[in-house]
C-alpha cells in the first residue's frame, strides 16, 4: 500500500509499504479521507512526540473496516471516524473518567501508525481505550473526519457552559475560531464577537454577529464593552495560540465571567502570558483552560455535524492524494488554506 511517512522534521516520504495485517482484537480500515491536523502542521515542523521517527501521522480518519477481529463489535462494512487520544484506562485520571488527562497517553499518528495511508490497523486497545466511532450514515466521509476538531471545541463549550442568551467573544479568526462561532450559536448564544487580524476573509460565511479588528486591541475592548452594555461578555474564549490576549481576555469578561484559554501557545511564548490579578479578584472571573475531550468526545463532533451544526463545506477548501501531503502541510502552515483533506486514493 502507499504510505506517507515522516521521516524525521521537514521530511516525508511516499512509500510503498507492505499493507498491515489485521489485528485480532482490533481492525483493519480502508482510509478514504484523513484531515491534516495544526498537530500535523506542528509535528512536521518541530518533530513528533517522544522523539518518534519512521512514523505514518494523521489522524483525523474517516474510513470502512476491511476485516474485524472477533468480538470487536466492528463488521467488515462499517464506517468509522476515529481521533487521536489514547488513554491508559488505569492511572489516576483516567479511574476518575478524564481520560484526556490521562498521565500516559498516547496518539494515534505518533505511538501507532496513523491515516496518511492507503490503510490502518487499528488494535485492540485503540478499540478500547481510544477513539473509534461508527459514522451515522448520513455523513461524507470529508464530513466524518472533520468531527474531531468538532470534537474538541464542542468539549470546550461544555466546560465554559455556553448557553442560552450567552454573550460571547471569540479570540481568534481561524478556522477553529469559526467552529466556536457555529457552536456557540448551536448552543444559543445571542450574540458571537470575533476579534481578528484579518488574515482570513471567510469569517463573513460564519455566524459572526461582529468582527472587530484586534490590531487595535484597546479599540476591541472598548467596542465589547459597548456592545454589551459596559457589561463585558459572559464568556471569552482564546482561540488563538497567542498568551498576550490572556490580559485583553480579562478585561472584556463580565464580573463571574469566564475566560477559556484553547489552544496552547508556542514554546518560546507560554511564559508571556499577563494576568492582572485584582481583575481575577475584584471581578470573580473564573480563568479556565480546556484541552482534548471527554470519552464521548468523537460522538458530540459527529452529532453536531449530523445536525447541521457545522458547515463542514466552508472550512475544508481542498482534497489531496498522498503524495501532496508536504505541500499540504506546508500551505496550511502558511496560512494558505484552512483545511485540507488527504484522499490516499486519488490518482495524483
Ligand atoms: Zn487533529
Ligand atoms: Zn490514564
Amino acid at each position: 500500500m502507499k504510505a506517507a511517512v515522516f521521516e524525521d522534521i521537514e521530511r516525508i516520504a511516499i512509500k510503498e509499504i507492505p499493507k498491515p495485517d489485521c489485528p485480532k482484537d482490533g481492525i483493519l480500515v480502508k482510509v478514504q479521507a484523513c484531515g491534516i491536523c495544526g498537530g500535523d502542521v506542528r509535528n512536521y515542523y518541530q518533530g513528533l512526540k517522544d522523539h518518534m521517527k519512521n512514523q505514518i501521522m494523521g489522524h483525523e480518519i474517516a474510513g470502512v473496516v476491511e476485516e474485524a477481529g472477533e468480538n470487536t463489535g466492528f463488521y467488515p462494512g462499517d464506517k468509522i471516524a476515529t481521533a487521536p487520544d489514547i488513554s491508559c484506562g488505569t492511572c489516576y485520571y483516567c479511574k476518575r473518567g478524564l481520560v484526556n488527562l490521562c498521565l500516559n497517553h498516547k496518539m494515534l499518528g505518533t505511538h501507532v501508525p496513523g491515516g496518511f495511508a492507503q490503510y490502518i490497523a487499528l488494535p485492540g486497545f485503540v478499540l478500547q481505550r481510544g477513539f473509534v466511532e461508527k459514522i451515522p450514515l448520513s455523513l461524507t466521509w470529508i464530513q466524518a473526519a472533520f468531527a474531531e476538531k468538532v470534537a474538541g471545541v464542542y468539549a470546550c463549550q461544555e466546560r465554559c457552559n455556553i448557553s442560552l442568551g450567552d454573550r460571547v467573544v471569540i479570540i481568534g479568526d481561524g478556522p477553529v475560531g469559526c467552529l466556536h462561532a457555529e457552536i456557540a450559536k448551536a448552543r444559543g448564544a445571542s450574540m458571537v464577537i470575533m476579534l481578528g487580524l484579518g488574515r482570513l476573509s471567510l469569517v463573513s460565511q460564519f455566524p459572526v454577529d461582529k468582527l472587530l479588528d484586534n490590531r487595535d486591541s484597546e479599540g476591541a475592548i472598548q467596542k465589547v464593552l459597548e456592545m454589551t452594555d459596559q457589561i463585558g461578555a459572559d464568556a471569552v474564549i482564546c482561540a488563538l495560540p497567542v498568551a498576550s490576549v490572556h490580559l485583553q481576555a480579562l478585561r472584556m469578561v463580565r464580573k463571574r465571567g469566564t475566560v477559556v484559554i484553547y489552544g496552547g501557545a508556542p514554546k518560546d511564548e507560554r511564559r508571556m502570558s499577563i494576568m492582572d490579578s485584582n481583575l481575577i479578584h475584584y471581578n470573580e472571573i473564573t480563568i479556565i483552560g480546556s484541552f482534548s475531550y471527554p470519552a464521548s468526545g468523537l460522538q458530540d463532533g459527529l452529532k453536531q455535524i449530523q445536525q447541521g451544526n457545522v458547515s463542514v463545506e466552508k472550512y475544508v477548501t481542498k482534497e489531496i492524494p498522498l503524495e501532496q501531503l508536504t505541500q499540504g502541510i506546508v500551505e496550511m502552515h502558511e496560512g494558505r488554506a484552512l483545511n485540507i483533506m488527504v484522499r490516499p486514493w486519488l490518482k495524483s
